[in-house]
């Protein structure tokens, strides 16, 4: 299912659309592609972020794809009728409890990136495993109130329980297994109790990976270790909150939003999948923005939803291709590459993915 959404988004989604439509002509599969309203389009059409055809529509299909929501338009509705509101219902609704967000880097991207080349000369192929619907942005109670002498306090609650961080880290573990092996737990746990119970708990769940090694690590050391040798990462396991300043800490390590793809898991196979970046209403209706996010997204939506590995492989391949290539959209441009826009990206991406 494809929500475009907003700004940017309809844009970026219909480049994903196209490469999906490659993949079915390559590899042979018929896609059915329903189309949904989401965020301030849906609020356009029906007066709410998220109508129930929709998340009827997201509950039939294998995967949803998302484009991206919000904009200036909609800034001045309550926060309850806001389009970002519809996203969050639909994470929600939909269980999806795993946040996946991989960063690579494409050599040729490497003066993209604010890091020194010698920092980088082992390349960055890491994938962050965000928990993504407890801790403190969930938990109970929350709140400010005014004391008796007039000041005003606030309170934030980071609770997990037991269950939650056994099928994040089950996440993490399988995922190391396709890859080189190796979890990195992130965690408080010299500080926070929450802490402690995750890296017990992730230890135990450890033992039933025995191919994967697994090492725990503050949180703070680890934003230090990203930034000094971000080529020793594979795959970072942690909480909300961490997860959340963590990736884009990642996402800033190899060049622009533009290519930063994402996935989103629950129990099932049907997962959520959506580029990192918003609708970017700076560049909305400009055939300007960076379509690769969006394409990489369709690539994860493909491996993780419909076990569909080798034409992932082939999209992230063909996108190598044409960044090897020299084509760059605005983004990621820099002088002596082809300067080209969403739609031309899209296509070449397109003519070059093979089976
Ligand atoms: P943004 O990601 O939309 O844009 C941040 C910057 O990155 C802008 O300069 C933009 O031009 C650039 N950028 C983003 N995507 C790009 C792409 N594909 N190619 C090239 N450049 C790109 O974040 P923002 O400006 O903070 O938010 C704009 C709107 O998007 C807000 O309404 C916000 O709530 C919403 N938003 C939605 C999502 C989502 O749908 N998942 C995520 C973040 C923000």
């Amino acid at each position: 299912m494809l929500l475009p959404g907003d700004g940017i988004g309809p844009e970026v989604t219909e480049q994903a659309r196209r490469i999906l439509q490659r993949v079915s002509e390559v590899f042979q599969i018929e896609f059915v592609l329903e189309e949904g309203l989401i965020g301030g389009a849906a609020i356009d059409a029906r007066g709410v972020p998220l109508p129930a055809e929709t998340i009827e529509l997201a509950h039939q299909a294998d995967a949803v794809f998302l484009g991206a929501v919000g904009g200036p338009r909609w800034d001045n509705l309550p926060s309850s009728l806001r389009p970002e509101q519809g996203l969050l219902e639909l994470r929600r609704n939909l269980g999806v409890f795993a946040n996946l967000r991989p960063a690579r880097l494409y050599p040729e991207l490497a003066p993209a990136s604010p890091l020194r080349e010698t920092v980088l000369s082992r390349g960055v192929d890491l994938i962050t495993v965000r928990e993504l619907t407890g801790g403190l942005y969930f938990g109970q109670p929350r709140g400010r109130k005014v004391r008796p002498d007039g000041s005003e306090e606030s309170v934030d609650t980071m609770i997990y329980s037991s269950g939650e961080i056994e099928r994040v880290a089950r996440v993490a573990f399988r995922l190391a297994e396709g890859r080189r092996c190796q979890v990195l737990s992130v965690d408080k746990a010299n500080v926070l109790e929450t802490s402690r119970l995750w890296r017990q708990v992730v230890t135990r769940v450890a033992q039933e990976y025995p191919r994967v090694e697994l090492k725990h690590m503050y949180v703070d050391n680890c934003a230090m270790q990203l930034v000094r040798n971000p080529g020793d990462f594979d795959v970072i396991l942690t909480e909300n909150t961490f997860g959340d300043i963590l990736s884009d800490l990642t996402a800033s390590l190899v060049g622009s939003l533009g290519l930063l793809p994402s996935a989103s898991l629950g129990e099932g196979r049907r997962g959520l999948y959506e580029p990192v970046h918003g609708s970017a209403p700076d560049l909305a209706g400009q055939n300007r923005a960076n379509p690769l996010a969006a394409i990489l997204s369709a690539a994860m939506l493909l491996e993780y939803s419909l076990d569909l590995a080798p034409a992932a492989r082939a999209i992230e391949k063909a996108v190598q291709a044409v960044l090897a290539e020299g084509y760059r959209t605005q983004d990621i441009f820099t002088p002596g590459s082809r300067l080209v826009s969403t739609e031309e990206m899209g296509a070449a991406v397109a003519t070059r993915l093979k089976g």
